[in-house]
């Protein structure tokens, strides 16, 4: 692969960090399911998790594409970002409607790395995708709202210090449209946990220090609402352009590690007297996750574009997640048949990525959603919910 990409400087650079962390190191992490707190720190310590908090703040003021391929990056590696990404997906929400007070209390130490912003929680058990009938509600007495309810899903809360919540805060029945009545929250776990804030992990496929919240009248500061109450849906909605942008860099990441080790194992293994790659069995499925792969990662430069151009990309946002999941997805599938019974030995790394890379399938957005958004709002037919 010898085309060029942007940000060459901040791509050697993740690329080098991430040669301290070899196969060994995640094999040894996904077997104890722990997290990974070494290479956390790395990439704190090297400023890569505040690459896009503003310079005033403490941060490297980056621009969404260089977020892209640090994650990218960290992927093609064979690292896995899930136990970090969420800071950068997150900060949109506190940076375009968080106060001023709330970026000046939180930002900097957050840039400095003294505070972690890791945990994201909106999914709940009975509600899944159908995030407008979730049953999370903050009731407002005086000067501090109680939060009661459970949340699913919300990855790292155990290695992360705030959480950013989505709760209601007017019955459903009583808001003109479902979408009204959410609030947005930065909820300081330091200060809760262990008393109104339970929090239990659940154990998965692969290692991704996922849990389960339980709120028992949970206080949170009103200084602490993101935004304007009622209006968290909007508030939520308006950074899942950036979420679906760099997942789908962190799945161009997965699709070009998946090929390289498809190509060079299927150009050194040799059966029947010559290498596997001369087989166009095994080529031609490696080049077909190639050309998905090129192809997601120029709707994604395109997406990109936009975004950084102030516009509101989410035609081009969700193509590139839909195609870049996709593209990881073939390039798994190819690199396991194409290594054989090696494919499924854990210390090839392959059957690891595989598990991790059937995630994106799924979240943070299934791929149905994306193809309900674009058959909805792209092409204008009717409303399947
Ligand atoms: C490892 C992991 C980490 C996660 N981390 C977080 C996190 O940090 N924070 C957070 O808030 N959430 C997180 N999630 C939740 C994730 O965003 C949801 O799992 C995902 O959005 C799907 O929701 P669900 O699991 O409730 O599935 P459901 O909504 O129950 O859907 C189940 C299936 O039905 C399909 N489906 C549902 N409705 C329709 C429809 N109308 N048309 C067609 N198909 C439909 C879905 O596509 C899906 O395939 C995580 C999930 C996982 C597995």
């Amino acid at each position: 692969m010898t085309y060029e990409l942007d940000h060459p400087e901040v791509r050697e650079g993740v690329a080098r960090l991430c040669l301290d962390f070899p196969g060994t190191y995640w094999q040894k992490c996904d077997r104890e399911q722990a997290y990974p707190s070494e290479f956390v720190a790395a990439l704190t310590q090297a400023g890569y998790l505040a690459a896009l908090v503003p310079e005033e703040f403490g941060g490297l003021s980056l621009p969404i594409s260089a977020g892209a391929a640090i994650l990218e990056e960290i992927h093609r590696a064979g690292c896995n970002a899930g136990a970090c990404h969420a800071q950068m997906y997150t900060m949109g929400t506190v940076l375009r409607h968080g106060s001023e007070d709330q970026k000046q209390r939180y930002l900097p130490q957050i840039a400095e790395g003294s505070l972690r912003l890791q945990a994201f929680g909106v999914t709940e058990p009975t509600s899944g995708t159908d995030t407008t009938a979730l049953k999370c509600t903050a009731r407002r007495e005086g000067d501090t709202y109680f939060v009661n309810g459970q949340k699913i899903w919300t990855s790292r809360a155990e290695y992360s210090d705030l959480l950013l919540l989505l709760a209601r805060t007017t019955p459903r029945d009583q808001v003109a449209k479902k979408t009204d009545g959410l609030s947005v929250f930065l909820v300081d776990m330091r200060e809760v946990r262990g008393k109104s804030l339970t929090i239990r992990p659940i154990r998965t496929m692969m290692n991704h220090a996922t849990t389960e919240l339980f709120f028992d009248d949970m206080p949170v500061p009103d200084a602490n609402l993101v935004g304007e109450e009622g209006k968290g849906f909007r508030h939520i909605l308006s950074g899942m352009n950036a979420e679906r942008i760099l997942v789908s860099a962190e799945c161009i990441g997965d699709a070009k590690w998946f090929i390289e080790r498809a190509s060079r194992y299927a150009s050194d293994r040799e059966v029947f007297g010559r290498p596997i790659g001369q087989n166009q069995g095994i080529q031609f499925p490696i080049a077909r996750a190639y050309s998905q792969m090129r192809a997601a990662e120029l709707m994604l430069r395109e997406a990109i574009r936009l975004y950084e151009a102030g516009g509101n990309p989410g035609e081009e946002a969700n193509l590139a997640k839909l195609l870049a999941a996709d593209a990881s997805w073939a390039a798994a599938e190819a690199c396991v048949q194409t290594h054989g019974g090696f494919g499924f030995a854990e210390e090839y790394d392959v059957e690891r990525k595989f598990r991790e890379s059937r995630l994106y399938q799924v979240a943070p957005i299934s791929t149905n959603l994306i193809l309900s958004y674009l058959a909805e709002h792209v092409l204008d037919m009717p409303r399947s919910y």
